[in-house]
């Protein structure tokens, strides 16, 4: 017998789950707009051009090597990375306020910030938006973050923001609670705030003493415009704010198994974020001892090289905009085949996901029915749909609707 003969069987995950289920699927129509992840038209992964260039570059450079990185990582990718976020001329980094490390991606970054907040920071409590990637839930009290509340953000009858309720939420919140924040593009519900919202938040969340941790998963790859995406970051920063940022180059780079990512903590001073810095190395080294060398030498060849840097934002618009071109196609073939309901939410939502409004039956039904692969909470990723798709998938929600 097994010392684990009683093991229950964990659940899938929710949407790598959708991935596996959609492999086992043998229909020729079958449609995987589960997974957050950029494909073609011809519905095939893409390696960006920059990136393929870059890589050369790496393979080339005879002082390239495979010893380990510190523990922080990349020193040149950590500084890059902080002026992407931030801007160039950015005080934040003027006065060298930000202890910026380098980790695995977007949630290796939000663990070690979690992790690092349990330990130094004395408000336990983190609000996460409604909803919000299911992965956050999880991150937070794992990290010892044990007190994970929500506030309204998402609803339902307008399939837009609920700006009142957010407020209101926040108000209601534990004086200096953590307050998480998607930078942009919004995951699950493409829902974006205005930036006269973002003012709004901002006063809120310096009246309630509140710490923000923003989680960047696409800038660039929202708008197609990496300044616009960096908005709300800098905003709060310029405010001055203590704060906390992930980012993520999955998307936005098409490094998604590279897991290239950096977390940055801001201060006051120079002074702060040196001692900062210190304890974030204390919280990596027993977690993974340092980062992987690869994705990060590709991100400082791309950033720093300004026809490589040029280029990588034509690609970005190119993905960006062929996301845009799948809203239009979709929502004129949601109107051709008669799809009960406005679907002008279609259009307005922004990145990666789109927000039907299907209940979890009518996923159901998508799947079992049509082999159209979504989360249950009626997400579908608009980078995994092409042209000749749209009608089809159309076709789906208009029968699982009736
Ligand atoms: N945050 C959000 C909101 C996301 O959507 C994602 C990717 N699905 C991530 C973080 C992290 O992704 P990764 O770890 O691959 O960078």
């Amino acid at each position: 017998q097994s010392i684990w003969q009683a093991i229950p069987q964990g659940p899938p995950d929710a949407i790598l789950g959708i991935s596996e289920a959609f492999k086992k699927d043998p229909s020729p129509k079958k449609i995987n707009l589960g997974v957050g992840a950029y494909r073609t038209e011809e519905g095939k992964p893409l390696v960006l051009n920059v990136v393929k260039k870059a890589e050369q570059k790496i393979i080339n450079d005879p002082n390239e090597n495979k010893e380990y990185l510190g523990i922080t990582g990349n020193p040149k990718f950590n500084a890059l990375s902080a002026q992407l976020a931030f801007g160039e001329h950015s005080p934040v980094i003027r006065e060298a306020r930000n202890a910026t490390v380098q980790c695995l991606s977007g949630t290796g970054s939000l663990r070690v910030g979690a992790e690092f907040l349990a330990q130094h920071y004395t408000v336990h409590t983190v609000l996460l938006p409604s909803p919000t990637w299911a992965n956050h839930h999880k991150i937070f009290p794992l990290a010892g973050i044990k007190d994970v509340r929500t506030y309204r953000y998402y609803k339902p009858s307008t399939r837009g923001l609920d700006f009142e309720g957010m407020i209101e939420d926040l108000q209601r919140a534990p004086e200096g609670a953590i307050v998480l924040l998607h930078a942009c593009a919004h995951n699950p519900t493409g829902v974006d705030l205005t930036p006269e919202q973002w003012r709004g938040i901002l006063r809120t969340v310096q009246q309630k003493r509140m710490l923000p941790f923003f989680d960047s998963a696409y800038q660039g790859f929202a708008s197609g415009d990496l300044e616009r995406d960096a908005t709300a970051i800098r905003l709060f920063a310029d405010a001055g704010l203590e704060l906390l940022l992930a980012q993520s180059y999955a998307k936005n780079m098409g490094l998604y198994g590279e897991r290239v990512g950096a977390l940055s903590v801001i201060t006051k001073s120079a002074d702060v974020t040196k001692r900062v810095e210190s304890q974030l190395k204390q919280v990596i080294r027993p977690m993974f001892s340092n980062p992987p060398r690869h994705g990060a030498a590709i991100v400082v060849e791309v950033l720093s090289d300004p026809s490589l840097y040029a280029e990588w934002r034509e690609e970005l618009k190119g993905m960006a905009g062929r996301i845009m071109q799948m809203r239009q196609e979709l929502f004129r073939a949601l109107q051709q085949v008669g799809a009960p309901g406005s679907w002008n939410h279609i259009l307005d939502q922004i990145g990666m996901f789109s927000f039907t409004g299907l209940t979890k039956e009518q996923v159901r039904v998508m799947t079992d029915k049509w082999h159209v692969y979504m989360t249950f909470d009626g997400r579908i990723s608009m980078a995994g749909l092409s042209s000749s798709k749209c009608h089809y998938l159309a076709e789906a929600i208009n029968d699982a609707m009736r």
